[in-house]
């Protein structure tokens, strides 16, 4: 994953029309995808070795194992049936939309037939927007849970009495005010095992981890951590809201749950609910960027370095997906978005 700054209208589009300009055909965004994948040149995944020789699918075949490897191949865009051209209008709308979209907008704004087939590529989306060993939250982090859903209407119609699920929140908090990164996951329970594994996965030792007077939050001072447990029958006694001890938590609870509602109308079934919060996550953690070309690149670069996802995955599972994916083999040499060429704009000369 590149670390270099990407430029608007050099690296990624930066209006509408820029982007309809840039990818006319499949052949367009294949070269992009192209570039994203192997900013320096070809490496090739099977052996790691650098170099290759383009082959006539728009592939390529490594110099030094002969294996051919198709652009696509082993990325989120692998085995699609949807051309690219579609999928990159998906993708497009997806970021520049700022609350996103529900796969019933997205069958009708890209004239898909099938509402399944605007539903599944949402999902595909969704499912590459955890970038694998990302990093954890730091400095003073809110740490609380909360209930979220209840009504699970089905893909296939009906409405089945859906639970709620209990979802864990960390947010960092900025000085002297403001919030900065969150991340929100499922829990399976209140537990002082499933909080503890939350913070672990979620908080870089070493930060000052802010709770409510939860029994569950105990000993995470000796995981690492400066506990700052907030008393609720303190603040009480001191005349204070004690719904107030958490406030950055709850604001992103009741944004996550209102972006629920407004954006998917509340119609998120629990085996997909990770998958809608990886989501929210993903537009929180990013609501102070001023570019959705930007964006639109990121989720391009997440998918492409992500493992194919398969439609039978995405609903054959009942329950959220928990297993992280194994993180794409290190390349050879650190990418480059140096060196632009103005008539195809992000390959490098
Ligand atoms: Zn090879």
């Amino acid at each position: 994953m590149t670390s270099l700054q990407p430029r608007a209208g050099v690296h990624y589009p930066r209006s509408a029309g820029e982007f309809r300009s840039w990818f006319g055909t499949d052949a367009d965004c294949l070269d992009y995808l192209d570039w994203l994948r192997w900013p320096e040149g070809f490496v090739c995944p099977r052996c790691e070795n650098a170099g290759g020789w383009r082959v006539a699918d728009g592939g390529y075949r490594c110099a030094s194992c002969g294996a051919r490897t198709g652009v696509t191949a082993g990325t989120m865009f692998d085995r699609r049936r949807t051309p690219l051209t579609v999928w990159f209008e998906a993708c497009w709308m997806f970021a520049s939309q700022k609350d996103g979209l529900s796969a019933l907008s997205l069958q009708r704004g890209l004239e898909i037939g099938s509402y399944p087939t605007a539903w599944a590529m949402l999902h595909r989306l969704r499912s590459v927007l955890v970038r694998p060993g990302r990093d954890r939250l730091t400095g003073t982090v809110e740490v609380d849970e909360t209930y979220i859903g209840g009504e699970e209407p089905g893909l296939r119609g009906g409405r089945a009495k859906g639970k709620k699920a209990l979802v864990g929140i960390a947010v960092e908090l900025k000085e002297p005010r403001g919030y900065g990164r969150a991340r929100m996951a499922i829990l399976a329970d209140g537990s002082a095992k499933s909080l503890h594994a939350f913070v672990t996965e979620h908080v870089e030792p070493g930060a000052r981890v802010i709770t409510d007077g939860w029994t569950g939050y105990r000993g995470i001072d000796k995981l690492g951590y400066a506990h700052d447990p907030r008393s609720q029958r303190a603040a009480r006694a001191r005349g204070e809201d004690p719904g107030e001890l958490l406030p950055a938590v709850h604001r992103v609870a009741s944004l996550a749950k209102r972006w629920l509602l407004g954006t998917h109308q509340g119609s998120v079934d629990e085996a997909h609910l990770q998958s809608y919060l990886n989501e929210f996550v993903f537009r929180f953690n990013r609501r102070r960027s001023r570019s959705r070309g930007l964006v639109f690149y990121r989720v391009l670069e997440l998918a492409v370095a992500h493992t194919p996802v398969r439609y039978r995955d995405l609903v054959a599972d009942s329950r959220p997906k928990r297993k992280r994916p194994s993180p794409p083999g290190r390349r050879g040499h650190p990418p480059s978005l140096d060196r632009p060429r103005a008539s195809q704009p992000w390959r490098a000369s």
